[in-house]
């Protein structure tokens, strides 16, 4: 049952403030429940208690936090139809992807519990001592990845179950040992309560500090704020827009401890489609792009937002091909009106930019909420002289641009903001071919797909989820995968420390029997 309260320390707060509703985009109206707000004293309680949980969950074996990995995926799956249709009633989004989302929440939740339970993951290095060395004798050094303390996580609006309240960065910060206080994304509240409900009873099973996990409401900037400030959280985890993200690295890296945020913003993820590949099929790249185009409304950080080509016969069939591709798309419903009047207010901007010409016309689209998807086209020399052109327009919106040699191509690539994702259309032979224009995309991207869509994030080890600025704030860390918890470690060395007082990683015995450096070579025998 949604009560509208945050969570504190794994149990409801019966504190007052402002109050807020969610919206349910598909029936145009606000949904029933009423959330209250969070208070200064609550967010201080919720970080406070993170704090002192700090001190037992960071010591907490391996077993233990995949028991508590384990028993929220399974409480999730307990709260059944009810947080599908909360989920639904909060993004317009339909039960499919609500399902499928949930899939994906548990399968990164007991994809985490094995990797923690294996224990490899904290890199455990061991140097052995040589006291006979000369002319100095050389120390027993000994280092592993521990967690840096309480993480902040913003829950985001176009991923209410994978990337919120028990989404992919807070099962992350589990694992690695961190406490985690919610700031709950006011779009889906009460998705974000119910996961609280099914954390907080995990938390109360597996018997950890109940202040581990928080869940805290707001529906304005103040709490975040306030959470990114208090000098007990360590990190901070955030998806979103690039003025949310950029804010809270700002007001992190102005504390008087300054703290990391791991901040997964926009993103146009630029196409390179060449000749070669539209030569022997621009019908069939035309129709996989509509359809990329319009998943999920457009909302998806890897929409594909800008498709270079060379002026040629086959990027106008390409053209072509995409707008009657576009013929058979229907309108969809956006997450929010906030988000379709953000999406309305960009496609204008964009259109009104000098050169741009519209290639899929918008359609007469009756339902509130629902989005009218646009591609315009430029030529490359426009695009390049307007940064306007470059921006993310979050929703079912492309951009072609049109460049009059393979020269003008490259030279927009190398002005390109930081991206999560690239994609080079060609033939294998072409590809070969096109290093300057391969390296150059490499430069500016976090992850390179050949004759694909952007969309359909898989989630494994060897995915990097992330790339330069301003896609990210960090480039050297990805939010998907089971590597995205290196973002809530340090890593830290024992320096000749006794054996019986190491943690047990990097104990002589290896009683765990982890993979190990021991020196230079991988073992997980003992010493
Ligand atoms: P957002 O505006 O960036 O907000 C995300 C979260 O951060 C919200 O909980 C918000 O709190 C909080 N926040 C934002 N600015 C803050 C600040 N200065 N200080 C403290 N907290 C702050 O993103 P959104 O609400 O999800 O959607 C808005 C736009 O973001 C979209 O139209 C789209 O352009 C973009 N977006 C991009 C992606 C992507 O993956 N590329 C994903 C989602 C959204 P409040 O809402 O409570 O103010």
């Amino acid at each position: 049952m949604i009560t509208g309260k945050s969570y504190i320390a794994s149990t409801p707060s019966s504190s007052t403030g402002n109050t807020f509703k969610t919206f349910d985009p598909q029936k145009n109206a606000d949904n029933p429940w009423v959330f209250t707000e969070a208070t200064e004293a609550e967010v201080d309680l919720a970080v406070n208690q993170a704090t002192e949980a700090f001190e037992s969950f960071r010591s907490s074996s391996g077993e233990q936090r995949a028991a508590l990995l384990n028993a929220i995926a399974d409480q999730i799956m307990n709260l059944g139809d009810a947080l599908i249709q909360t989920y639904c009633a909060e993004s317009g989004l339909p039960a499919g992807r609500a399902q499928g989302e949930r899939g994906r929440t548990v399968f990164q939740l007991r994809t985490f519990a094995d990797l923690v339970a294996d224990g490899s993951w904290v890199e455990a290095t061991i140097d052995t001592g040589d006291p006979q060395r000369t002319p100095a004798p050389k120390p027993d050094l000994r280092k592993m990845n521990i967690p840096l303390g309480p993480v902040a996580v913003f829950g985001a609006s176009n991923f209410p179950l994978a990337y919120s309240t028990a989404g992919g960065d807070t099962a992350a910060a589990f694992a690695a040992g961190c406490p985690v206080v919610v700031k709950s994304h006011p779009m889906h509240a009460g998705t974000g309560e119910l996961v609280a409900q099914a954390i907080s009873t995990a938390v109360k099973q597996v018997g950890v500090h109940p202040g581990v996990f928080s869940n805290l409401n707001s529906s304005g900037i103040d709490v975040g704020t306030q959470l990114v400030s208090h000098p007990g959280i360590k990190a901070v985890g955030f998806t979103g827009s690039i003025k949310g993200g950029r804010a809270l690295f700002d007001l992190a890296a102005g504390r008087e401890e300054p703290i990391p945020v791991f901040a997964e913003m926009g993103s146009i993820n630029p196409v390179v489609a060449l000749p070669s590949a539209l030569a022997e099929d621009a019908l069939g790249w035309a129709q996989k792009y509509a359809g990329s185009i319009n998943l999920g409304t457009g909302q998806f950080c890897t929409n594909p937002g800008l498709i270079l080509g060379i002026a040629s016969e086959e990027f106008d069939a390409f053209e072509h091909h995409l707008q009657q591709a576009f013929e058979d798309v229907t309108p969809q419903c956006m997450l929010h009106p906030k988000i379709k009047q953000a999406f309305d207010s960009g496609k204008q901007q964009a259109s009104a930019q000098s050169g741009t010409s519209t290639v899929v016309s918008e359609m007469e689209v009756d339902t509130a909420n629902y989005a009218s998807p646009l591609v315009l086209k430029v030529r490359g020399v426009e695009f390049l002289a307007n940064d306007k052109l470059h921006h993310e327009v979050f929703g079912p919106y492309s951009l072609l641009v049109s460049c009059a040699t393979e020269h003008e191509l490259l030279t927009v690539i190398k002005n390109l903001e930081g991206q999560l994702t690239g994609t080079i259309l060609a033939t294998q032979d072409d590809l070969s071919g096109k290093h300057d224009i391969i390296a150059a995309l490499q430069n500016r991207v976090g992850r390179l797909i050949f004759n694909g869509v952007p969309t359909g994030v898989e989630v494994c080890p060897s995915m990097l989820h992330g790339g330069p600025y301003p896609a990210s704030t960090d480039s050297r860390f990805s939010a998907v995968g089971i590597h995205s918890i290196k973002r809530w470690v340090r890593p830290f060395s024992f320096q000749d420390w006794p054996n019986a007082q190491l943690p047990q990683e990097l104990q002589d015995a290896n009683p765990l029997g982890i993979r190990r450096l021991v020196n230079n070579k991988w073992t997980a025998d003992g010493l």
